[in-house]
């Protein structure tokens, strides 16, 4: 499909839609993005691209980073992962503790914050050098040699990271985590920090949309199943307590985080980025919502 025709609608819709919402102010230096900022890149697998507004500018990607780093734990523990983490939806916010206690530790799904701390021990169990290693498998999944953390944001959020160390303490006191709780929140506060723009992160995440083989770089990240898996997790769990009016409204696996980006993929076509930093009440981007569900209903393109 050639989608410019659609795309310059769109240009016209995304000025249309008032952007509702707050940027997240619990991690300072997230506060301090212009809160108008918008852009839009979708790439097909056979690499055409199509892009609107600020989509060459980079942007933090937060918990999108969360995909990868289960892409990377999927694949070195295989299916033993699932002893420690499960793969159904929460229903609660992205940073809540309460079903953890009820769940002995266990957390829902590797989206919750919960959950990515437990892949996080296991990363840092696995490497030498996470943060080096894993920014490596990162850069490499796109041929991408720009893609990097941002240590200010990865600082700032470490200086109010309250919740998340309530998280993985009361995680550590029923046993599902093995490393000190300073290096892997450390590890999993890097990783939040990670900028992309929309267009490299539409490049990012293809190989989710072709089987687990990124046809830019024509290399396999994941097995097929394995990509299957993941995309169907996103279905789920991509959204939080939102993860049904995602799939209501849009119809595409999906991840948000709080810097306002959400990438969706359609298996088997495109994978699409978007980012507004104007966030509704479960942390997802107002906008993108939006803007997504008005592409996936004029170009007849969810997967239901
Ligand atoms: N770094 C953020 C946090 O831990 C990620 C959350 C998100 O993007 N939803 O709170």
């Amino acid at each position: 499909m050639d989608y410019n025709q659609l795309f310059t609608e769109m240009g016209i819709e995304s000025q249309k839609i008032e952007a509702k919402g707050a940027v997240a102010s619990y991690i300072p230096e997230l506060h301090r993005v212009d809160p108008w900022k918008f852009g839009l890149h979708l790439t097909t697998i056979d690499n055409k691209n199509y892009g609107l507004g600020d989509c060459n500018e980079k942007f933090s990607i937060q918990s999108i980073a969360k995909v990868l780093i289960l892409a990377l734990a999927f694949e070195l523990e295989d299916d033993k992962l699932w002893s420690r983490v499960g793969v159904e939806p929460s229903g609660t916010p992205f940073n809540s503790l309460v079903q953890l206690e009820y769940e002995k530790g266990i957390p829902r799904n590797p989206f919750i914050n919960a959950g990515a701390l437990v892949i996080c021990d296991i990363l840092v169990t696995r490497l030498k050098d996470p943060k080096q290693e894993f920014i490596d498998y990162v850069r490499n999944i796109s041929g991408n040699r720009s893609i990097d953390y941002c240590q200010e944001t990865a600082e700032s959020e470490k200086s109010a990271g309250y919740k998340n160390t309530a998280l993985i303490s009361l995680m550590k006191s029923y046993g599902n985590i093995v490393n000190d709780i300073d290096v892997v929140l450390d590890f999993y506060f890097y990783l939040c920090s990670i900028e992309m723009t929309c267009k490299e992160l539409s490049q990012e995440f293809l190989f989710l949309a072709a089987n687990g083989i990124n046809p830019l770089t024509n290399s396999r990240i994941v097995s097929p199943i394995k990509s299957k898996r993941i995309n169907s997790i996103m279905q789920l769990c991509g959204f939080y307590d939102e993860a049904g009016e995602f799939s209501f409204r849009v119809g595409l696996p999906g991840k948000s985080g709080v810097g306002g980006g959400i990438i969706a993929i359609h298996p088997g076509k495109y994978s699409i980025a978007v980012w507004s930093p104007k966030l509704n009440k479960r942390g997802n981007s107002y906008k993108g919502m939006k803007i997504l569900e008005f592409f996936t209903t004029r170009a007849e393109s969810s997967i239901f």
